[in-house]
């Protein structure tokens, strides 16, 4: 299959959170099968043309926005077989120091940023002919209701089928109604069924009405995001559509992601020799001037500092979890709030607590490597990576039962000792507490304790079997197509 693949991020190019790793490991995982595939995204000044010399690729694309045209160009470059990057230039959008907006907000043209991406994609696709458009995120949302409006009758597009991936719910594109003539579609389209949500543009309800079919990263986020207590206002939408949806779990790239071939941290290791480890969580201390301790719990986190994320469960518990005398290590950027509070938690425990406020990869490799066990207590969790990282890490996770946190944690049950992390199910500081005072108590068995570190690394979440469930998809829907062409 020749197959499109449209995100607004991707591994190893530009990165905010766990859609770029996807956007970045699926392609490849596609393209080792056998199929053949381009990725799409902007090009952003952050990616660095040195490391990445992309070359013209040949295309021009004039794309109408309201009454202006603004031409992109498309660079390429190759990173695997049968695997081509496409970078869309267009420098007035993209060529800036971050990608969605600064530390005071989002910029204030996102709307006509990713409405003029989505519809390259489209435009692209003209001249790449693709058998799949698969798209990701609300920055993609209207390419799918472009291909089933403007170039519904274009022959090079005529066997193409669309997909769309919702990576996270909580992010939507949603924009004001003066936002809509930007997409040059008839307003026919700003109904309750189509674009607009309670007066507003929502881009990523059209990607979940259009797209020929959608998806999102775990089954029990799927199942969630159906029901009005997840759904963020859009779980009638996706009921609507349920015929249509299909949880599919992110696979994780082991390549970036192991202790055994991870050349960030001290030392490479492997169940069951689990010295290097050892060598691992010293260097992680030294780092954050905690004590050499081997023997006391250390607890890591990375992540975006949101409520989402369970911080709000966290802050309330950092005192007790001081005076249980672990050491804590915290690496993550976001929210304004969050930052202080947890950067005074580190002034108040220089000796149990390491803070960094920054986005960091290395580090984040480190504390993978380092830790002996990883928070995500989050409020939702779509499909959640770190966790999987952790557990490849033997870096056992404390996680709360929602989205994929629950599909790949197994909780640990005492009776069997069976089990791969700790889960904890109601959203409150007290079982989040209660969850890691468990695991302490199992840490101190050591015997117990490393026979769920060997369990952990030893499973398996790498692409092969997601990637295949994926092709699966793309067949059916293609196959549905050919039953059923659309007719002019
Ligand atoms: P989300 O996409 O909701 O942020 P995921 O767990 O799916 O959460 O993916 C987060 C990804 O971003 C992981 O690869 C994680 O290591 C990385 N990450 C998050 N925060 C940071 C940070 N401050 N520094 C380095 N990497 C980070």
């Amino acid at each position: 299959m020749k197959i499109l693949f449209a995100s607004p991020e991707a591994v190893p190019f530009a990165k905010t959170g766990g859609l770029a790793d996807v956007a970045g490991a699926l392609p490849k995982a596609l393209a080792q099968m056998g199929h053949e595939v381009n990725l799409i995204l902007p090009k952003y000044r952050g990616i660095d043309e040195r490391r990445f010399p992309a070359l013209p690729a040949g295309m021009v694309l004039k794309i109408p926005i309201s009454q202006k045209v603004i031409s992109g160009e498309v660079y390429a470059l190759d990173l695997a077989p049968r695997f081509r990057a496409l970078l869309l230039r267009q420098d007035a959008y993209y060529d800036r120091d971050q990608m969605y907006g600064t530390p005071s907000g989002d910029f204030e043209d996102n709307a006509e940023r990713f409405i003029f991406f989505s519809r390259a994609v489209a435009e692209a696709a003209l001249e790449l002919t693709p058998d799949i458009i698969h798209c990701h995120d609300w920055q993609t949302g209207l390419t799918p209701v472009y291909l089933k409006t403007l170039y519904r009758w274009s022959p090079a597009l005529a066997r193409a089928a669309s997909i769309f991936t919702i990576h996270n719910i909580g992010y939507q594109g949603l924009f004001w109604h003066y936002d809509f003539h930007l997409t040059n579609l008839g307003w026919e389209l700003f109904t309750p069924k189509a674009l607009e949500y309670y007066g507003k543009l929502n881009l990523l309800k059209g990607g979940i009405v259009f797209a020929d079919a959608v998806t999102t990263v775990s089954r029990k986020y799927m199942e969630e995001i159906q029901t009005p207590e997840f759904g963020k206002g859009l779980d009638g939408v996706l009921r609507d559509r349920r015929e249509d949806l299909y949880g599919i779990l992110n696979g994780v790239d082991y390549e970036e992601w192991s202790p055994a071939g991870d050349s960030f941290i001290k030392e490479k290791y492997d169940a069951p020799d689990l010295k290097g480890k050892k060598a691992c969580k010293a260097d992680l201390q030294r780092e954050f001037y905690l004590q050499e301790e081997p023997n006391v719990p250390l607890l890591g986190i990375i992540s975006r500092l949101t409520d989402q994320k369970g911080f709000d469960l966290l802050a309330p518990i950092m005192k007790d979890l001081m005076r249980l005398g672990v050491q804590f290590v915290l690496l993550g950027t976001g929210e304004e709030e969050y930052n202080l509070l947890f950067q005074k938690i580190g002034q108040s425990y220089p000796r149990q607590a390491g803070i960094r406020i920054a986005f960091d990869n290395v580090l984040a490799h480190k504390i993978e490597a380092g830790a002996d066990l990883f928070l995500m207590p989050s409020q939702y969790e779509p499909c959640g990576l770190n966790q999987i990282y952790s557990l490849r890490y033997g870096t056992i996770p404390v996680v709360r039962a929602t989205g994929g946190l629950d599909d790949t944690i197994q909780d640990f049950n005492p009776l069997n000792e069976e089990g791969t992390g700790f889960k904890f199910i109601d959203y409150t500081p007290h079982c989040l507490l209660e969850a890691i005072k468990r695991a302490l108590q199992v840490y101190r068995n050591r015997p117990v304790w490393e026979k769920i570190m060997v369990r952990a690394m030893a499973q398996d979440f790498s692409w092969g079997k997601s990637a295949r469930e994926y092709v699966n998809l793309y067949e059916k829907i293609l196959a549905k197509k050919k039953e059923a062409p659309a007719k002019p």
